[in-house]
C-alpha cells in the first residue's frame, strides 16, 4: 500500500514541490507549523528511521544535504530546525520517512 507521500512522488496527489532529484523530493507541508515548513522525503519507500538499512545511508545523507540547501534558498539565515518524528511516541503520522525543515520563527526547546 503506497503511502500518501509516494502518491505525491508519483504525482497522483498535488503538492507544492520545491526540489526534486533522483533520490529526494521536497514539498511545502500542507499544514505549516512555521513560516517555512518543508518536508524532504526519500523517493525510496522507507517507513521510518527504525526501518533504515545500511544501503539507505547515502539516501539519508542526501536528504539532509538537500534540507540545508533549501534552508539557504529559503533565506533562513537566522537558523532553522530539522526534525524527524519516529513512531507513535515520536509523533509520526505518515509512514514514509520525512525530514521537517522548519524556520522563519524562533523555535521553542524542548519540543512538546
Ligand atoms: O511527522 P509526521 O508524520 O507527523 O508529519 C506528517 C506531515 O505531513 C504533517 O506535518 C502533515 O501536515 C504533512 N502532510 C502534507 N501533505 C499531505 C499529508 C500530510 O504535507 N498530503
Amino acid at each position: 500500500m503506497p503511502s500518501i507521500f509516494t502518491k505525491i512522488i508519483d504525482r497522483e496527489i498535488p503538492a507544492d514541490i520545491v526540489f526534486e532529484d533522483d533520490t529526494c523530493l521536497a514539498f511545502r507541508d500542507i499544514s505549516p507549523k512555521a513560516p517555512t515548513h518543508i518536508l524532504i522525503i526519500p523517493k525510496r519507500e522507507i517507513m521510518s528511521l527504525d526501518d533504515l538499512s545500511d544501503e539507505d545511508e547515502q539516501t539519508v545523507g542526501r536528504c539532509v544535504m538537500v534540507a540545508s540547501k533549501i534552508a539557504e534558498s529559503e533565506g533562513l539565515t537566522d537558523g532553522y530546525r530539522l526534525v524527524v518524528n519516529c513512531g507513535s511516541d515520536g509523533g509520526q503520522e505518515v509512514p514514509h520517512l520525512h525530514f521537517h525543515l522548519l524556520g522563519g520563527r524562533k523555535m521553542a526547546w524542548p519540543p512538546g
